[in-house]
């Protein structure tokens, strides 16, 4: 009677262990940042993810010899493929959306504060100005295929490839069948489902002015895309100038954000926001949300006061030193 109940059991094991679909990670390196993969399902999701994500590189790197978006800066011109068309028409309806604080356009700029290579310098005035002339994003001509610059502009697709990148995975993947799934792609992050137990994806949100976070956001089937000074800059001269650039003044921009989160169901648009949104500032962030009812902000500003929007009043919470600081919730009324 034992055995028989032994074996029964040990067979009911062997069956729920098969069911459930097994953890696969990865980290890649790719778009100047580590990427990292977590998904349940077969090890060949991993491959196909890798695969999407050398394509999208392979396509839109602007430093990548070869790639459509080097060709388009280099020659003033490119044909490019249906899925890069698509990603620079969302981008140019997201420039347009945010009155240009998202400008794809800003790339000479990017280059001359050395943001690109790594070689950090602070511009001169001339200089700037200068370069502010060739940005306009109402300047890229997009059709048939093709898309044409005027003389000297260069298209920069760093603010928003993450978040897309994000989509294309994702939407791969739920194709593919899997329920539960992580991506991590510095900073730009997707949740697919929930966790295998059922639970909702944990999010954390740096703490911009230290190395912990500052919250979590219980996240399922949404993107959850930050940004902040804090990702990449340098300092000299006592000041600290980051990667984010005001495309109005050519200058890191400096609207009394420390850094913005974007949560929503689209990993492109919570992209280009994050970017925008740190760019425009409290107000005026506020405002573009109230108008719209696709995405959810966490805004930390550079006093240090954390604001959300009141979608996420039941999925985020304060951690780390943060824990006992208040939470302003903005509402829509
Ligand atoms: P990260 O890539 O660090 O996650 P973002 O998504 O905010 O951060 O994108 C920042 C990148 O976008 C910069 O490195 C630069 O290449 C480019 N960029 C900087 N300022 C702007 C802007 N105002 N509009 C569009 N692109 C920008
Ligand atoms: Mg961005």
């Amino acid at each position: 009677m034992k055995r028989t109940l032994f074996l029964i059991l040990t067979l009911a094991l062997l069956l729920a262990s098969c069911a459930a679909p097994v953890k696969r990670t990865d980290t890649v390196f790719a778009m100047d940042t580590v990427m990292e993969l977590t998904v349940y399902g077969d090890e060949a999701l991993l491959e196909d993810a890798r695969d999407v994500i050398t394509d999208m590189e392979s396509r839109l790197s602007v430093t990548l010899e070869g790639s459509e978006i080097n060709a388009l800066n280099s020659h003033g011109s490119a044909a490019l493929s249906p899925d890069t068309v698509k990603l620079l028409e969302g981008a140019l309806e997201l420039c347009a959306l945010t009155g240009g604080a998202l400008d794809i356009t800003v790339y000479p700029l990017v280059r001359a504060w050395g943001f690109t290579t790594g070689e950090y310098r602070v511009p001169g005035e001339d200089e700037i100005a200068g370069l502010l002339e060739r940005v306009d994003y109402n300047a890229v001509a997009l059709g048939d295929g093709e898309a044409r610059l005027p003389e000297g502009a260069m298209v920069d697709l760093g603010a928003v490839a993450k978040g897309y990148l994000d989509d294309a995975i994702a939407g791969l993947w739920r194709e593919e069948g899997v329920k539960s799934g992580l991506l991590n792609l510095g900073g730009s992050v997707y949740a697919l489902g929930g966790k295998p137990d059922g639970s909702a994806w944990r999010v954390g949100v740096r703490d911009p002015f230290g190395s912990g976070y500052l919250g979590v956001i219980e996240a399922r089937d949404v993107a959850v895309v930050t940004s902040g000074g804090y990702e990449r800059y340098f300092e000299q001269d006592g000041r600290t100038y980051w990667h984010i650039l005001d495309p109005k003044t050519g200058f890191p921009a400096d609207s009394g954000l420390s850094s913005v989160t974007v949560v929503g169901q689209e990993g492109l648009l919570c992209d280009g926001l994050s970017t925008a949104l740190f760019v425009m500032g409290l107000d005026a962030a506020t405002e573009l949300w109230r108008g719209r009812t696709d995405f959810d902000l966490v805004l930390v500003t550079s006093g240090g006061e954390v604001y959300i929007t009141d979608g996420l009043e039941s999925v985020f919470s304060l951690s780390g030193s943060y824990k006992d600081k208040e939470v302003k919730v903005i509402r829509r009324g």
